[in-house]
């Protein structure tokens, strides 16, 4: 946590807005740095980030587990109740000839959402024993690639129009699925906002400076490593 602390002294940030390369001052947990020419946000520091990730990131890993083994929905129809899960679905769609729709509904609200969580618990997990393995920093763009294909809520949002379009016709059973879908909406939200992606670049610098050269000239690792 120290260390991280430090690492930080010697950082350099663009601001997102003007663009001007400074140097980033120690800011204290849960305080934002801000760009001294156009006061834009530059940095964060989100209180207890590893944590609290790691804590939300495992909570999602079980409503992930639930969500795609319970029902998710079910259909009344004359006296006979018929169930699917998530999966059931995507492969309903499979055999109704709809394969790159069955395809998208997998990667999209099964497939990234666990990647998403995955990615997370190994950074956070990687990061808790420093010095952070140089692999950490290949996670942590995964992480944001899969994190633009989860999609858990537009499919939630699909369901519910079919679910309006076929209350006429038979009656629909909410299954626990659903519920826990919308919660992992949140929780995933939640895990990415308590997330601090600039700490865990830093403490992955930290690792590659590990092994301090003879010739080393940065007075200030060799000090901030005690
Ligand atoms: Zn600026």
């Amino acid at each position: 946590m120290i260390r991280s602390a430090s690492a930080f002294d010697t950082g350099l940030r663009a601001c997102p807005d003007c663009d001007l390369l400074q140097r980033l001052p120690p800011v204290p947990a849960g305080a934002v740095a801000l760009c001294a020419r156009c006061q834009a946000p530059l940095w964060r520091h989100k209180p207890d980030s590893l944590n609290r990730t790691l804590a939300l990131a495992l909570a999602g890993a079980i409503l992930w587990l639930i969500a795609n083994t319970v029902p998710m929905l079910g259909l009344s129809v004359a006296g006979r109740e018929a169930f699917t899960t998530v999966f059931g679905g995507v492969l309903a769609m499979w055999r109704d000839g709809r394969q790159e729709v069955a395809m998208l509904v997998l990667f999209t609200a099964v497939i990234a959402p666990a990647l998403e969580i995955v990615c997370l618990l190994a950074v956070v997990l990687a990061l808790r024993r420093p010095p952070a393995p140089h692999w950490v920093g290949m996670l942590l763009r995964g992480y944001e690639l899969v994190r633009e294909w989860s999609m858990i809520e537009i499919m939630l949002l699909g369901v519910l129009v079919a679910l309006i379009k076929i209350a006429e016709l038979a009656t629909v059973i909410p299954g626990l699925a659903l519920f826990v879908l919308g919660a992992l909406v949140f929780l995933l939200a939640a895990m990415a906002a308590a997330f601090d992606p600039h700490d865990a670049w830093a403490r992955i610098e930290w690792a590659e400076d590990q092994p301090p050269p003879a010739e080393s000239n940065t007075a200030c690792v060799p000090e901030a490593r005690r």
